[in-house]
């Protein structure tokens, strides 16, 4: 099922995302993991993918094993940075002989040991790049791309932020979801300017789950979002006490999707981080919700 015909339903409703296996040693935990996720039956997961190859080799075998086991909907990540053409045909490819008919098509971060590098010669600049090969492809694929209420940290401004998000979706992609946020009013904003810059197609709130002290550093230097005061003073609060943390990071993330359903959008992505007890309590906090 292609996901751009969940979005256009106004049905509420939760997606998870799951990542892939570092290594062949815990490839049988995480498939375990993921699929206690899929059980739930969630809208659709997404399984993301590894720049520069990092855990990009398994992302392919938990969407199929999810697709095929549970039959739910998936989303496979792509990145293209410093990729050849010939390594990402290879991958559309074997995409589309797996049945899998969503692609998030990303940029990928630049490895660190290449930034500054001279990337004039690289086979991909840009996630644009690789959306326009998709569409080049013969497979009909459903394109999400990725957007930052709170600006790409390259970006020097989110105008041009904007500007270069608007070619990427007239480029070809059917929806969005935005990087993680931890105050609605940054996504309201957003979408706002967005809708005033003439992106119309549908943005999905990627909702990250705070459940343990460590998390808040990763996920500020991963994304540079805003901390608000009523969410450090939990993290204070709590942050020593992890099944404290736990119970409030949960809590946390649901008050935001139920805001966010209270505010007319209907499918709310969940980072959900191969956490199966996460994705769990967090569909229960919503059960009545989402029976709607
Ligand atoms: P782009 O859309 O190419 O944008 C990157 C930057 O370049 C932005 O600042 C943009 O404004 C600018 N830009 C775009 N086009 C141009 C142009 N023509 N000229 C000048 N500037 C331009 N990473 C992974 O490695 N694996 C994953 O599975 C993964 N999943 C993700 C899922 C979501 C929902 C999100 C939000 C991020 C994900 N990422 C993932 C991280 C992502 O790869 C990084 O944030 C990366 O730095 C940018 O990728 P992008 O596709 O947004 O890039």
């Amino acid at each position: 099922m292609k996901i751009i015909d969940l979005l256009t339903q106004e049905k509420m409703s939760l997606s998870f995302e799951v990542f892939p296996p570092k290594t062949e040693t815990s490839f049988e935990s995480v498939k375990t993991a993921t699929e206690e996720i899929a059980k739930l039956r969630p809208a659709f997961m997404s399984v993301t993918y590894g720049a520069g190859g990092g855990t990009s080799k398994y992302t392919l075998d938990i969407a199929k094993n999810i697709k095929e086991l549970y039959d739910v909907p998936t989303l496979a990540h792509l990145t293209c940075v410093s990729s050849s053409k010939e390594m990402v045909q290879q991958k559309i490819t074997e995409i589309q002989a797996a049945g899998i008919q969503n692609v998030m098509a990303l940029r990928g971060d630049i490895p660190a040991e290449l930034e500054g590098a001279d990337r004039s010669h690289w086979d991909y600049q840009y996630a644009i790049d690789l959306i326009r090969e998709l569409k080049d492809s013969n497979a009909d694929f459903c394109i999400g791309g990725a957007c930052y209420p709170e600006v790409h940290p390259e970006s020097v401004n989110q105008k041009e932020d904007i500007k270069r998000l608007k070619e990427k979706v007239d480029a070809g992609c059917d929806f969005l979801t935005t990087q993680m946020f931890f105050d609605n009013n940054l996504f309201y904003n957003f979408l706002y300017k967005i809708r005033e810059a003439g992106i119309t197609v549908p943005v999905i709130p990627g909702i990250m789950p705070i459940t343990n002290a460590n998390q808040i550093e990763r996920a500020m230097k991963l994304s540079g979002s805003f901390m608000p005061q009523r969410f450090k003073s939990l993290a204070d609060k709590f942050g020593g006490d992890p099944a404290a943390m736990k119970q409030a990071g949960i809590a946390y993330a649901t008050d935001q999707i139920i805001d966010l359903y209270a505010n007319n959008i209907c499918n709310v992505h969940v980072y959900s981080m191969n956490k199966p007890d996460v994705a769990e309590k967090i569909q229960s906090n919503l059960s009545d919700i989402l029976s709607k």
